[in-house]
């Protein structure tokens, strides 16, 4: 156990990113480490299963290619490269913990919680990383006051 040398951080893309990834960012230059991101998009089928009468799929595309150029803007202005940027549908912790295993990264950073989080208390994907994940799990606090 030493230096970490790849970093995968888990971005959801909301006004909380940006302060989680400082904090990625600052310790991928600390470690002289990778730094790869990722974004998990839920599909569409899996939140509301067969309960809308309609074909959502043409959704999901704009949903996509909104999500994969936010991504790459969002990638381009912290340093990461196209090919370290993973845009992946599916359940949020299951491909967080899939990625970091198959790009053989040695911590995930995520953050305390995002879109779904209370103050003080750790978000569901945020939890979800943390169990079960074979790498370190770094959680940045965000959402709540400066101390
Ligand atoms: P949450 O637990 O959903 O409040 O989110 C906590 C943290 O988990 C966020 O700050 C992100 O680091 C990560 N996260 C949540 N949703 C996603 C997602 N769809 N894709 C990638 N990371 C996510």
């Amino acid at each position: 156990m030493g230096a970490y040398k790849r970093i995968l951080l888990a971005v959801d893309l909301t006004e909380e990113t940006s302060r989680v990834a400082d904090r990625a960012v600052a310790i991928a230059r600390c470690f002289d480490a990778e730094l790869l991101i990722v974004n998990v998009i839920e599909p569409l089928s899996l939140a509301y299963g067969g309960d809308i009468p309609m074909d959502l799929s043409s959704v999901q595309e704009q949903i996509h290619d909104q999500a994969k150029s936010h991504l790459a803007e969002f990638g381009a202005s912290i340093g990461v490269p196209p090919e370290r940027q993973f845009l992946i549908f599916g359940r949020p912790e299951a491909e967080i913990h899939r990625v970091a295993d198959e790009q053989n990264t040695d911590v995930i950073v995520v953050g305390s919680h995002g879109r779904h989080g209370l103050a003080l208390l750790l978000g569901s994907t945020a939890n979800g990383v943390l169990h079960g994940a074979r790498q370190d799990v770094l959680a940045v606090r965000v959402g709540v006051e400066e101390d």
